[in-house]
This record gives structure tokens, C-alpha cells and sequence, in this order.
């Protein structure tokens, strides 16, 4: 931790209502990296997040009540505060979570941008007129902030999963509650400290860390004083959170697995498949939601991109995310690394042929080798399961029509990709791919301006883009009578 230049950045206890709140019991934050202990932070639970649930309830009426263009205002200098901390915050976050340093800088930059994008939106919060069905009449239609937000992330992106909900919910004129994951709290916190510095007033933003998800997640979906919920993580606790949801009949956002399929076309520019792929795949050492999953590719170039695609892999360099040519980072605990190994050698007995890594990495216990399988087929756990490593598992097949089929045989539907240069191809496979987002001849898609989330067991609502801020918005229809 010394390695933070702006030590008021570093914090060990939740922020509510402006305070930052100290409980007895305390649980640790480790590098992944080395499984060292970064800090020991105050341990909330259920009573902190009913105090954070209450604060945001009362700070919601002057908040949502304050002029657009002076939310606008308190947004655009948390960006610039951010933005201005980038180096402290990307090394923080790597240290917590342990992905490189320059993909840290980039989550930074990522999630600031969602900042100073809802900082615009909160100006366009336009209504409608409506012509009337008769003329005595006049129908307005207004959005109104929702209320009170709450929100869980996960760890994959500490920073960027929480901006990316605040944003939208600030700008929109809703308070706003986090919990972040136990493995990542100390970005969420930092996050915390500049919304306090840009001005941001008490109870707007407010941060509850513990190590208890299930009772401070009890009382985000459940308290009545909450409007809306959102959750970005896995589709199994994702399913748990909306149950608890619907008693009390609460707005939902929920941003949960992915499986994407990755398909390469006979035609396509193979060496930008080969790029393409290894943003996709190996970003974060594989622990996106939207990272390839399954990697389809065509009889024709099969050999061809499995070739090219070994050389690239070779080149990763694997090591602790703060060294400056680190590419490949830890997996976020042993867990995780025992979930890739079984994958791999599950995939391997059942036919599948390892061709580059499938074990773990001599950078540390929780490094995972960049790993290049073929001859996968669908019915394996490989191409059913988030891998959520460094595995990239090549799948071949023989007709467009066949690779539709393969890409769709998912509960999932976040992100799918495909390679090809042939234009009716493109527009017919986009038709057909059901999914909520789809790279096309691109392997990074995600950007504030473009709607973000899924379909079918991936989610639904969007985060980003001008739709990001309707699930924080009620639409209010005034009907003006006797004219
Ligand atoms: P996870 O196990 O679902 O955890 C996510 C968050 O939920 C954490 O804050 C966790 O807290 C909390 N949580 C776990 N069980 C809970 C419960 N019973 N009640 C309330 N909260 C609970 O997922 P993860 O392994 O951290 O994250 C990876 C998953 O997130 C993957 O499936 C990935 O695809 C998905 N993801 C989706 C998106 C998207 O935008 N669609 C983006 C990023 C990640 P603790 O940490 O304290 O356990």
C-alpha cells in the first residue's frame, strides 16, 4: 500500500451518510498476486447497510430536487478527480484484484468515462408532449428519478462495475448504495473518498463493505425504503437477488453471466481474429463476462487460425499485474484456480487436445498458463461453464447455419463475436446471434456511449449509452384536463 502517492485514497471502512464508519470486526484484503495482506477493513453488516439504505432515503428529495446542470457539475469533478488519481487508483485496483497495471489505468479511464458521459445525460432528461385524444385535453410525460438505488458488483472490474451504475443513478437524481465484492472493497472506497471531495453531499454515495453478502444483500433487495436494485454478477446469485426483490415489487437491473461464443468464418482476416481474440479472451487474464468462451471456427482456416493463434498465446508474458510487462495476471483466488484446472483437464479426458500451457503458472500459486486447446466439441463442461481463465478452447464447424446453432445453445445471451468480410454474412449472423451485444470483426466493445447488458439468462436492462438512463427513471404521465 505504500506504493499509493495519495494516501487519503486508501480507506478501511464503509462511507455512509459522509462518514466513514468503523465497526470491531474486520476481515482482510489479500493480493492475489501473492496472497500478502493489503489491509484489514471494518467488517459491515446488516445494521451499516440499513444506515446506508436510510441515508440515501433522506439525502434522495434535495438531491433529485437540485438543477440538472449542477448534478451535471458534481459529476464531471468526480471524473476529473478520478481521472486525476488514475495512477494511484489503476495501482490500487491491481493490487486488490491483480490484473496488469496498464489494464487497471484503462479501468479507470473506463469507468471515469461513464461519469463524464451521465454528466452530459443528466442535461437531456427529456419528457414528451402528446397530441390528445380530444382538444380539452393535454398529456405531458415527465421522468422522475426512481428513488433510492442499491447495487452489488463483483471483483472482475472493482472500479468500473460500480461508476457505471452511480453515473447513471446520480445523474438521473437517485441515492445511491454499493456493496462491492469482499475480495475488492478498497476501489469502492476510493471512489467514495473523491465523490466526497468533488462535493458530492452526504448520503448520495455511500459504500457498505463486508464480508457477510447475504445479510447486507438481504437488506438492499429487501428494505422498504429502497426503489431499485441493480446486480452485476453470476446468473446463480443474480436468480437468488431478483426473488428477493419481488416482494417488494422493486425496479431490477441485472447484469449477470456470459458465454460468448468467438466465431471465425472462412473469409475473415485471420490475423485480426488472432488480435481480436486475444483482447477478448486473455484481457484480465479471462475473467470478463465477456470474454470468448467458446472459439468456433471454420473447417477452411481451422489449421490456419489455430496456427497463428498458438504464436500469439506463446508471446503472453504472465506475471504480478504491478511489473510494467506483465500481460497475464493472477486468478483472484484458489477457488477460481481449481474451477480452470478441472475445466482443462475435464475438456483434455474427454477428447480435447492441449496444444500450448494447461496448468498452473510458475509466476505464484493463483497464475494460470495461457492455455490453447482444440478438437472441444459443445457437449463438454468447457463449452458449457464461464471459463474465467486464461483458456482459449477451439471448436470447429462447417456452415453459417451450424454456427448460429452452436453460438445460440446457451442459457446465456451478453456477448458474442464473429470475424468475416463477406457483408451479406454480417448482416445475416448479427440477425440471427441472440445475444444483447455483438462484436463484429472486434474483439472490445464495451464504451460509454454503446447500451451495455444481455438477454435470455445474461440479464436485462442496459448500462451506458442514452438507454442508461431509463432504469433509473419513472415515467410520469400528467393528463391536463378542461381546456
Ligand atoms: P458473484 O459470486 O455472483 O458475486 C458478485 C457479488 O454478489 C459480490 O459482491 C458478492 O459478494 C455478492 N454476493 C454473492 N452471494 C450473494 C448473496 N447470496 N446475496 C447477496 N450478494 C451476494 O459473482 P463473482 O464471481 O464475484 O463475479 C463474476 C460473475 O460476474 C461472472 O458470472 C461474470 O460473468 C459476472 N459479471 C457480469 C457482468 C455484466 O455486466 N453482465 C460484468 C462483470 C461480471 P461477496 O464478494 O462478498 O461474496
Amino acid at each position: 500500500m505504500k506504493q499509493i502517492t495519495a494516501s487519503e485514497l486508501v480507506k478501511n471502512s464503509s462511507y455512509i451518510n459522509g462518514r466513514w464508519c468503523d465497526t470491531p470486526a474486520r476481515f482482510a484484503v489479500v493480493n492475489p498476486a501473492n496472497q500478502q495482506l493489503l489491509l484489514e477493513v471494518a467488517d459491515a453488516g446488516a445494521a451499516e447497510a440499513e444506515q446506508a439504505v436510510l441515508a440515501a432515503s433522506a439525502a434522495f428529495a434535495s438531491w433529485a430536487a437540485l438543477p440538472a446542470a449542477k448534478r451535471s457539475e458534481l459529476l464531471l469533478r468526480w471524473y476529473q478527480l478520478v481521472m486525476q488519481h488514475q495512477q494511484d487508483l489503476a495501482r490500487l485496483l491491481t493490487l486488490e484484484q491483480g490484473k496488469p497495471l496498464s489494464e487497471a489505468k484503462g479501468e479507470i479511464a473506463y469507468g471515469a468515462s461513464y461519469m463524464q458521459w451521465f454528466a452530459e445525460e443528466a442535461k437531456r432528461l427529456y419528457g414528451d408532449t402528446i397530441p390528445a385524444p380530444s382538444a380539452d385535453k393535454r398529456i405531458i410525460v415527465q421522468r422522475q428519478p426512481v428513488g433510492v438505488v442499491t447495487a452489488i458488483t463483483p471483483w472482475n472490474f472493482p472500479n468500473a462495475m460500480i461508476a457505471r451504475k452511480a453515473a447513471a443513478a446520480l445523474a438521473a437524481g437517485c441515492s445511491f448504495v454499493v456493496k462491492p465484492a469482499q475480495q475488492t472493497p478498497l476501489s469502492a472506497l476510493a471512489l467514495a473518498e473523491l465523490a466526497e471531495q468533488a462535493g458530492i453531499p452526504a448520503g448520495v454515495f455511500n459504500v457498505v463493505v463486508g464480508s457477510d453478502a447475504k445479510t447486507i444483500g438481504a437488506v438492499l433487495t429487501q428494505h422498504p425504503k429502497v426503489a431499485k436494485f441493480s446486480f452485476t454478477g453470476s446468473t446463480a446469485v443474480g436468480k437468488q437477488l431478483l426473488k428477493q426483490c419481488a416482494d417488494g415489487v422493486k425496479r431490477v437491473t441485472m447484469e449477470l453471466g456470459g458465454n460468448a461464443p468467438f466465431i471465425v468464418f472462412d473469409d475473415a482476416d485471420l490475423d485480426a481474429a488472432v488480435q481480436g481474440l486475444l483482447a477478448s479472451k486473455f484481457r484480465n487474464a479471462g475473467q470478463t463476462c465477456v470474454c470468448a468462451n467458446r472459439i468456433l471456427v471454420q473447417r477452411g482456416v481451422y489449421q490456419a487460425f489455430a496456427d497463428k493463434l498458438a504464436i500469439a498465446i506463446t508471446s503472453l508474458k504472465v506475471g504480478d499485474g504491478v511489473n510494467s510487462d506483465s500481460q497475464i495476471g493472477p486468478l483472484i483466488d484458489d477457488k477460481a484456480l481449481q474451477k480452470v484446472t478441472a475445466l482443462v483437464q475435464g475438456a483434455v479426458a474427454e477428447g480435447a487436445k492441449l496444444l500450448l500451457g494447461g496448468s498452473s503458472h510458475s509466476a505464484g500459486k493463483q497464475f494460470f498458463q495461457p492455455t490453447l486447446i482444440t478438437e472441444v466439441s459443445a457437449d463438454m463442461a468447457i463449452s458449457k461453464e464461464e471459463i474465467f481463465g486464461p483458456v482459449a478452447p477451439l471448436m470447429v464447424f462447417d456452415s453459417e447455419a451450424e454456427a448460429i446453432a452452436l453460438a445460440n445453445s446457451t442459457d446465456y445471451g451478453l456477448a458474442a463475436y464473429f470475424y468475416s468480410r463477406d457483408i451479406g454474412r454480417v448482416f445475416r449472423v448479427a440477425q440471427q446471434l441472440q445475444f444483447g451485444m455483438v462484436g463484429i470483426n472486434e474483439g472490445i466493445i464495451s464504451n460509454a456511449a454503446a447500451p451495455f447488458g444481455g438477454v435470455k439468462q445474461s440479464g436485462f436492462g442496459r448500462e451506458g449509452a442514452k438507454y442508461g438512463l431509463d432504469d433509473y427513471t419513472d415515467i410520469k404521465y400528467l393528463c391536463l384536463g378542461g381546456l
